[in-house]
């Protein structure tokens, strides 16, 4: 099958594709495992939703953007290895697995914008009760990542008030379940699809054509909705909870695994 290289899909993997061992998956659905970690089965998604996102693949390029680090992404087994991936929430480009340098240098015009992550990170601890967590860090000196301890949640007074510490230094904020996220202003998934966008789109036979699909559950993925000519989310997950809405993205009617198989159909059919 000849690729087509007038549209490009692009979507978040966790609690959109790809579904956590945590997840409660609905009786007599097969599913496959597509993250193994410590020699243990981590994450899933249905066995139809697999074979579909095969289909998907060979059809046109697809990539997934994921605020996973580089080695987390790696972990995750898709039917084929796509071309272009993005890790660390836009700040990271793999092209056929090898880190992109120019994308790097794009990403370093960002940080130097913006208040140091090391700063943020120091402020983190010093400034909030992280009294909850069982890690701060700064995945791949990109972002703040603040584990819960294992079934704890933050609460939404010290979410408020965090993402107000946050938005004073111009980061943003996302919450999901027992991980938060603060992210430099303009390292988003949003600034990320459009630059992929415009390189592939130069070679595309088509430029005035090309479009972009792009699915995501996360307030993280908020930016890449709206660049996408059309776009789907989960009816679970942050962007759900809050309510979010945009012109051009619609809602799954499943929930959970099975809203991750929804989302890959809806999207061969985009492109079919
Ligand atoms: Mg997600």
């Amino acid at each position: 099958m000849t690729k087509n290289h007038n549209h490009m899909v692009g979507f978040d993997l966790d609690q959109t594709i790809i579904y956590s061992k945590r997840t409660n998956f609905p009786d007599k659905t097969p599913i496959t495992c597509v993250e193994i970690y410590e020699d243990a089965p981590l994450s899933y998604m249905t066995q139809k939703a697999w074979e579909t996102l095969g289909v998907l693949m060979e059809k046109t390029e697809v990539f997934p953007i994921t605020t996973r680090t580089e080695a987390q992404y790696k972990r995750v087994t898709l039917p084929q290895q796509p071309r272009y991936a993005i890790c660390g929430n836009g700040g990271i480009l793999l092209e056929d697995g090898v880190r992109n340098k120019e994308w790097e240098i794009w990403v370093n015009g960002i940080l130097e914008q913006n208040v140091p992550v090391k700063q943020i990170l120091d402020f983190t601890i010093n400034e909030f009760d992280v009294e909850w967590t069982k890690k701060v860090s700064a995945p791949e000196d990109l972002f703040v990542c603040i584990v819960g301890k294992e079934g704890t949640i933050p609460n939404q007074k010290w979410v408020e008030q965090y993402t107000q510490g946050m938005n004073e230094h111009g980061w943003t904020v996302s919450a999901q379940g027992r991980k938060v996220y603060a992210v430099p202003g303009g390292l988003t998934k949003g600034a990320a699809v459009s630059k992929l966008k415009n390189m592939l789109k130069e070679t595309s036979p088509e430029p005035e054509r090309f479009s972009v699909y792009t699915a995501g559950d996360s307030l993280l993925d908020a930016s890449m909705l709206e660049v996408a000519d059309e776009a789907i989310h989960p009816a679970h997950g942050e962007l759900h909870k809050h309510k979010w809405s945009s012109s051009q993205t619609r809602t799954t009617t499943n929930k959970g695994v099975l809203a991750g198989e929804e989302i890959i159909d809806w999207m061969l059919n985009q492109v079919s």
